[in-house]
């Protein structure tokens, strides 16, 4: 990105002189990236909203500099508190990075009174927050909304960074590893409707496809739900973020009223897993596009789609449908416990058809406990028929499994990268020169760094950390070979299948 200033609407500048506690709220990826997350609006909005904080924000990528802020060139290092929200596992190399060019210490135990306090959040970290111990102060585990409150008043009211700590070490769902607590309980909100939202959302004055473009375009987030009612093994949301919670009609109506008021946007985005089990979402959706605004929805269950709703989303201009058989065949869906059969999926892509779509993204998984090569052929064929069927663009992204803790497949392995390959070109054969389909996935080279960092405990500190100084794909390579420590293994191994766990001290 050039020097040039990026023009943003809703940015916040604080009168310095009523301000106690400066936070730099960071996202270890792109501008784009992190833009185009809930979370940069979310907490940006209520650490705003106090008079006594100011915080701005910092990307790793496409900016200036990832460790001057966007608002006012900050330096990272003259923040009390620096928060990163961390959604990809390989995103931690980006954040040591951060930390590194930011002149803060790398890891914990070298810093000093004067260091900001590194906080870390997120999905990630609410699951196994072990391999990540050597570079984070605190993690908040769980939804952040109400624990940063507690988080900024212990920080204001310490008398020194160790009493911070301290301090810290005691809130409910914050874990600070330098206190040894032997279990942390994850924090859960049961009221969404209590709950402060982002109404003044930052938008980038930008031209459509602009590097800076969010990807949901110029957007209005608004989050319907969270967690998720259905448990699928191998879904992380499925199992951290219990039980579903949604907000209530007339709570996002209220909200989306006033998001429009105060964003410059042209669009909704709904948010949050499992939509279509929101009782509200037709009627919603036919609301928001009465608002004069185009609306879009991220992937729905295939059996909760009905032509009412998918007619209220052509309306509002979406022109692709997603949804995630996951796996090519009802039986390993029922293995999975997705509960969805061939007929809900080939009933969803005719309900899109009818309704005006013009093309359909299918999710799968490969790699999965249980998996046959008759797994592997059905998703090839499932994708040809629909396409062939409803003459309808089809877009199969077909991802390897990555096996999450906390879920009921932790304990289980993801196969070889040359495994992986093979399946892939066995799909690839099939929908060869078929009309209208394509695919499209993640490198299982990368996906087996994530399944690493995903079951690894403390140990692995070492390769990232080395990894971070190399960057890229080749570094973890060359960080496992100086290291000595066999990090990749880890995706292919079931060595904590029968004993502790290292993540076994977060608890719901
Ligand atoms: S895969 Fe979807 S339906 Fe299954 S638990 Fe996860 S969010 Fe819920």
């Amino acid at each position: 990105m050039s020097k040039t200033r990026l023009r943003e609407h809703n940015i916040v500048v604080k009168d310095l002189r009523e301000v106690s506690i400066f936070v730099g709220y960071c996202y270890p990826s792109t501008y784009r990236a992190g833009m185009t997350g809930l979370a940069t609006h979310l907490f940006y909005a209520l650490l705003n909203t106090r008079s006594d904080v100011s915080c701005e924000r910092y990307f790793r990528f496409d900016v200036p500099s990832p460790v001057h802020s966007l608002e006012t060139s900050r330096p990272l290092s003259e923040n009390h508190i620096v928060a990163f929200s961390l959604t990809w596992e390989e995103d931690i190399v980006n954040l040591i990075q951060m930390l590194e060019l930011g002149s803060i210490a790398i890891e914990a135990k070298d810093r000093d009174e004067n260091s900001p306090i590194v906080l870390v959040g997120g999905p990630v970290v609410s699951s196994n927050p072990e391999p990540y111990v050597d570079f984070v102060d605190a993690f908040a585990i769980g939804e952040g909304d109400l624990v940063i409150h507690d988080v900024i008043d212990a920080v204001k009211n310490s008398s020194s960074r160790l009493d911070a700590l301290q301090d810290l070490s005691e809130i409910p769902g914050v874990y600070v590893p330098a206190a040894e607590p032997s279990s942390v309980a994850r924090i859960i909100i049961d009221d969404l409707d209590s709950l402060v939202y982002p109404t003044s959302q930052i938008i980038p004055e930008v031209p459509e496809g602009s590097l800076f473009e969010p990807v949901f375009g110029r957007s209005f987030l608004v989050e319907v739900t969270r967690g998720c009612g259905h448990s699928c093994k191998f879904c992380l949301i499925g199992h951290i973020c219990r039980p579903r919670r949604i907000r209530s009609l007339d709570r996002l109506k209220e909200i989306i009223a006033h998001g429009l008021e105060s964003s410059p946007v042209n669009k909704v985005s709904l948010i949050g897993s499992s939509l279509g089990d929101h009782d509200g979402l037709e009627d919603l959706a036919h609301w928001i596009v009465g608002q004069g605004v185009d609306l879009s929805a991220p992937s729905l269950r295939a059996d909760s789609i009905t032509l009412e709703l998918l007619e209220a989303f052509v309306k509002g201009g979406q022109r692709t449908l997603t949804i995630a058989p996951e796996a090519g065949s009802t039986k390993l869906r029922k293995v999975m416990g997705k509960g969805l059969d061939d007929e809900d999926i080939d009933r969803a892509v005719r309900i899109a058809k009818d309704a005006g779509y013009k093309a359909v993204k299918l999710y799968f998984i490969i790699g999965l406990p249980d998996e046959s090569q008759e797994d592997i052929t059905a998703i090839a064929r499932m994708v040809k028929q629909l396409a062939r069927k409803y003459s309808i663009r089809t877009t199969a992204s077909v991802n390897p499994f990555v096996p999450k803790a906390h879920t009921r497949w932790e304990g289980e392995v993801q196969p070889t990268v040359e495994a992986l390959r093979e399946k892939l070109k066995l799909i690839e054969a099939g929908i060869r020169d078929t009309p209208r389909v394509t695919m499209e996935g993640v490198d299982p080279r990368n996906t087996r760094i994530q399944a690493a960092l995903s079951v690894g405990d403390r140990s692995i500190g070492k390769v990232i950390q080395l990894a971070a100084k190399y960057g890229g794909l080749g570094g973890w390579r060359r960080a496992e070979k100086e290291s000595g420590i066999p990090f990749f293994s880890l995706a292919n191994d079931t060595r904590y299948a029968d004993g502790e766990l290292p993540w076994s001290f977060i608890t719901n």
